[in-house]
């Protein structure tokens, strides 16, 4: 493993970030489009390379970049672009000129998580690059090969005056955070997220926290099962439920749980026909820990999966039936591959949504598109997908982001260049705007309101 940067190194690289910033350069249009198609080539060029199974990391990594890039680069005059104020009316908008410009903010920290550790660095940077910013980006420690590879990649296809990275651990992270950014783009848990949010209001930074949480699933019993069975099953299956999209629990209603946990764990076992090895590993031991120690505790009904092979980290896909509120695995964020199951009615899954922190993702499967329009107006949520999961996310140009304990702010498309960006009002009233204007100043005399 590479040595971590050292406090000389990542001084010297802010150093030399800022004075890149003043000098304007990051601001041109061309440069920004210049360095979006490097950065395309640069995934292009190296998308082969990630050690994960090569459909995953198209799916979940290489497609949404890819294609994220090059909307960037074909709507990039029109998302920077300077407007005129909607509304302005005669004084301030015909005879003043009102605009709004979008101005790059600065220098950006760029904090990845490790469960994609291309993606969640890099399509930060496309917002930054967009929005005309110099970034500094620190992917997670724990994906050690990927946090090397881009250390490799980005000096070979970026320019090194205004995009550098630095490698490191929490202590690194914490000397990062005591130096001043204009912004600070982190994606995480929201136990880190306080910290970053702590360091950050030293210098009055403005931060994206994009956060997990329990992303809750309510299966009514109008839902088409064989279809929520399927697609519930996949998103605890791919990259092993660690993401921070996936179910963490369904709420199955008691006349339809029987057959979708049934449905469930034939999915589990179609997607394990082949063997285990399209499953993918738990990252680290910590986190095979953590969750064997929470499905040990669980006083839930194991009805499928729970075999462990610690050596390799790997936990079979498991579903647990009939837990409750006060279960182990609802006490935090399961990332991971098992699958509680707790029985109630859509209203009373609605009433439990609302008692928790609000999740990133809900989804709901269900046939009745008036009882899907209520779960929806009668609870909060980063975004919803209906009889589906996950694939809000994927909208392009659509705002990606959560809300209250998931965090705030967005990206993607034109909302990530907006995070970047300071909102500036310009105006530029003409002198003889005193002859309409006169009576603003001093002395003061109700007179000349009589027109
Ligand atoms: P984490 O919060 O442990 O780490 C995230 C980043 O914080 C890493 O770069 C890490 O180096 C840094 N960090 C760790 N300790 C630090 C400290 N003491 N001070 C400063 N920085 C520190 O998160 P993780 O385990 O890498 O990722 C899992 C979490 O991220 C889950 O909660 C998941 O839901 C969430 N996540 C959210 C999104 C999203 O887009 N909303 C995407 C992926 C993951």
């Amino acid at each position: 493993m590479a040595p971590y940067s050292t406090e000389k190194e990542i001084l010297e690289i802010h150093e030399i970030l800022k004075q890149t910033f003043a000098s304007g350069r990051t601001k041109e249009l061309a440069w920004r489009k210049w360095q979006l198609k490097q950065l395309w080539w640069l995934v292009a060029d190296n998308e082969d390379h990630l050690n994960r199974h090569p459909l995953e990391s198209m799916a979940s990594d290489i497609a949404g970049l890819k294609g994220d890039i090059l909307e960037h680069i074909k709507h990039l005059e029109k998302w920077t672009r300077t407007v005129k104020v909607d509304g302005a009316g005669i004084l301030f908008g015909t005879l003043s000129g009102a605009k709004i410009r979008k101005d790059p903010l600065g220098v950006a920290l760029i904090l990845g998580a490790w469960n994609f550790p291309i993606l969640l660095i890099l399509q930060p940077l496309i917002a930054a690059i967009s929005a005309g910013c110099c970034a500094l980006l620190k992917p997670s420690e724990m994906s050690t090969s990927c946090s090397e590879l881009l250390d490799e990649l980005v000096p070979q296809y970026l320019d090194t005056s205004a995009i550098r990275l630095v490698t490191g651990g929490p202590s690194e992270s914490t000397f990062l955070l005591s130096l001043r950014f204009d912004k600070i783009f982190f994606t995480g848990s929201s136990k880190i997220a306080r910290i970053i949010s702590a360091a950050a209001a030293k210098h009055l930074t403005p931060v994206v926290l994009e956060l997990g949480g329990q992303g809750p699933t309510i299966v009514t019993k109008s839902a088409d099962i064989e279809l929520a069975a399927r697609r519930i099953s996949w998103a605890k299956f791919t990259n092993a439920g660690q993401i921070c999209l996936s179910v963490n629990h369904v709420f199955a209603e008691p006349e339809i749980a029987d057959k979708l946990v049934e449905r469930l764990g034939y999915w589990n076992e179609q997607y394990l026909s082949q063997g285990n090895d399209d499953m993918c590993r738990v990252i680290n031991d910590r986190n095979f820990n953590r969750l064997t120690d929470l499905l040990d505790c669980s006083k839930g009904q194991t009805v499928q999966g729970g075999q462990r092979i610690p050596a390799e980290r790997y936990i079979a896909p498991t579903i647990v039936d009939h837990v409750t509120m006060d279960d182990s695995l609802m006490s935090e964020e399961l990332f991971g591959p098992i699958l509680p199951v707790l029985r109630m009615s859509a209203k009373d899954a609605v009433t439990t949504i609302n008692s928790m922190p609000s999740p990133l993702a809900l989804y709901i499967f269900s046939g009745d598109t008036n009882q899907i329009d209520w779960i929806i107006n009668s609870t909060i949520s980063g975004g919803v997908t209906v009889n589906n999961v996950m694939l809000h996310a994927a909208v392009p140009n659509a705002p990606f982001g959560g809300v209250g304990e998931a965090g705030y702010g967005a990206y993607h498309g034109p909302y990530g260049i907006d995070s970047f960006s300071h909102r500036r009002v310009i105006l530029q009233p003409p002198k003889w705007l005193d002859k309409l204007m006169g009576f603003t100043y001093p002395p003061y005399s109700m007179k000349s309101l009589k027109w």
